[in-house]
């Protein structure tokens, strides 16, 4: 089935305890289009400014992700630059710069309306919007946001709510987003407004998935270095909605199994800077990861007590 996704595609300037990488290839889309691309074909609705290293973006396209909805202006691309002191769960922003993302107005290829699964990567909630009116009849539209968007477009991020079937987003965001401390509350107080699905990232803590009728948890991978949490969540939401696309199963079995396939991209991808991990990760290492999942959370209940 297809994927879509629409976001960012960025330059990042990262500082880790472990080091420090400039102007390498980032943003929502970048890291969320690499992930799924392991599981199906993906389109990308983005923009870059004329001083992006195009070139880079070939790797891509021998992952089978089709760029042709990523626009090319005039002007600066977006760059993002962010700190991670020892608690690597939080990235501090240290700058945002919107530069080409300012005056973008995302323009679906014909050929991108008709996508089944989309994914409306962390970007200006009036933009995740307009992409909506561009779609035709999608079976499972998910979205992302972030603080910058919670406290700059709230309106029109609640207005989002009510258009999406899922949304991911971390604890902290939920927690900003719903003024709930309750991580069960804030959930219930986001399904009330729209998705029918929350999932709430928790860093190395793992992720909750919320149904109306159901809590599933996935532990983050016990990995022994983590080297730059940049691009985690959308990794793993990457693996979670390629997983689901490949597969074209909206059960709540295959859903879990689609949390396992994330949070498993979301631990490579921390392994090294930027999309780096992702380009060199295979299919057999994905397999391998999930199974050290099922082992790491399977027990015998043994006698009732
Ligand atoms: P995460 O997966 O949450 O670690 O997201 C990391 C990516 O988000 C980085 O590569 C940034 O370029 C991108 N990013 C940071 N701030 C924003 C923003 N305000 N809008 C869109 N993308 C952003």
């Amino acid at each position: 089935m297809s994927l879509l996704v629409v976001g960012s595609v960025a330059l990042d300037s990262v500082e880790t305890p472990f080091g420090k990488a400039d102007d390498v290839l980032g943003g929502s889309a970048t890291y969320f289009s690499v992930s799924a691309s392991h599981q199906t074909a993906v389109q990308l609705v983005g923009v870059v400014g004329s001083d992006y290293p195009v070139h880079k973006l070939e790797p891509l396209k021998a992952l089978g992700i089709d760029l042709a909805g990523l626009e090319h202006a005039e002007g600066e691309s977006f760059r993002w630059r962010g700190r991670y002191r020892h608690d690597l769960n939080s990235a501090e922003t240290l700058e945002t710069r919107l530069g080409v993302f300012s005056h973008f107005r995302p323009k679906l290829p014909p050929q991108f309306r008709s996508a089944e699964y989309v994914f409306l990567a962390n970007i200006d909630p009036r933009l995740q919007l307009q992409v909506l009116e561009q779609i035709d009849k999608p079976k499972l539209v998910a979205c992302d946001t972030m603080n910058f968007w919670i406290e700059s477009r709230r309106g029109d991020l609640m207005e989002l709510l009510k258009h999406v079937d899922l949304i991911t987003l971390n604890d902290g965001e939920a927690r900003q987003l719903t003024e709930q401390a309750n991580l069960v509350q804030a959930a219930r107080w986001i399904l009330d407004k729209g998705p029918r699905t929350v999932l709430i990232k928790k860093g190395e803590h793992g992720a909750f998935m919320f149904t109306r009728d159901s809590i599933f948890y996935a532990p983050a991978y016990p990995l022994e270095a983590v080297f730059d949490p940049t691009g985690a969540g959308d990794s793993f939401a990457g693996g979670f909605m390629g997983y689901l696309a490949r597969t074209n199963d909206l059960s709540d079995a295959n859903l879990r199994r689609a949390v396992i396939v994330g949070s498993a991209m979301g631990s490579f991808v921390v392994e090294a800077f930027s999309i780096e991990r992702l380009l060199d990760v295979t299919r057999d290492d994905i397999d391998r990861r999930v199974a050290d999942f099922h082992r790491l959370v399977s027990f015998d209940q043994g006698m009732p007590t």
